[in-house]
């Protein structure tokens, strides 16, 4: 068992973060960042994993992974780590970036200074505060009898199929969003939108929020550039799915299984981004 005073340091540099492999990834465990030879730009403690405190640390960018580690894309462990590390691993790389894109104010370019004790960064010319962005983005499992509609996107890997998503816009519901994304991506109505769930996605800096909504009317019209192909699905003749750690998936499982089907029987891809 490892000494429980130390921590874990979820250490970025760029997308990347810093990461040993032996059988499963892990970060690294020690008592600060000095100890694994880090050059480090800032750091802020995110939680508590298996009784060790994590922190967000930002690594220089020039700096060399310390011996035995490796820098890494978090998109490459959508298949090889558990949730909490995975939700650990994405809330350091949101505060990282935003530590790392605000360094000059959006308003005046003056430099930004933290503020102690606070997630937060002020202009040091006009005062204004800096506060890390979160972007909402609604992800909707639209239903139409016993089949469910799937779409593939340019940049995902091929074969793969999931749900519709966009961000919401200024000044509108989650819920208008839901319908406005749908018509605009696949050209039908949707009604009875429902919520499902959400999950933090940090590439950048996404809030995925769930719904689940009722096809009511209109042809399936892709649209040019977002959308390669859309189609209904029966759950026993379903495509090559997201991985299990992303909310799309859980929304296809939970369809899958209340017809009756069991989810680890489905397809998914064993790598690529998704
Ligand atoms: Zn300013």
């Amino acid at each position: 068992m490892a000494d429980q005073g130390q921590s874990l340091w979820f250490a970025f540099q760029g997308e990347r973060l810093l990461v040993f492999e032996d059988g499963t990834v892990r970060v690294p465990l020690a008592d600060s960042p000095e100890e694994l030879d880090l050059d480090i730009r800032f750091r802020w403690e995110i939680g508590n994993l298996d009784g060790h405190a994590c922190w967000a640390v930002e690594v220089d960018p020039d700096a060399g992974p310390p011996a035995g580690l490796e820098f890494r894309d978090l998109r490459s462990f959508f298949f090889g780590v558990d949730e909490d590390f995975f939700g650990m691993a994405g809330r350091a790389k949101q505060i990282v970036g935003w530590h790392t894109t605000h360094r000059f104010c959006g308003r005046c370019g003056g430099e930004t200074e933290r503020v102690p004790g606070e997630l937060a960064m002020r202009c040091t010319r006009c005062g204004m505060m800096h506060f890390p962005r979160l972007s909402p983005a609604a992800i909707v499992l639209v239903k139409r009898e016993d089949r469910i509609l799937l779409a593939h996107s340019p940049g995902f890997p091929q074969g793969l199929y999931s749900v519709l998503a966009g961000f919401v816009e200024p000044g509108e519901s989650i819920e208008e969003a839901v319908v406005r994304e749908v018509r605009e991506e696949v050209g039908i109505e949707v009604t009875n939108v429902r919520y499902f769930g959400s999950q933090p996605w940090p590439f950048p800096n996404s809030l995925m929020i769930g719904f689940t909504a009722d096809y009511t009317g209109g042809d399936l019209a892709p649209e040019p550039g977002e959308i390669e192909d859309a189609g209904w699905y029966t759950a026993d003749d379903l495509p090559q799915l997201p991985p299990k750690i992303s909310i799309a998936r859980a929304m296809i499982d939970d369809f899958a299984k209340q017809q009756g089907l069991d989810p680890e029987e489905l397809k998914t891809p064993h790598s690529g981004p998704v």
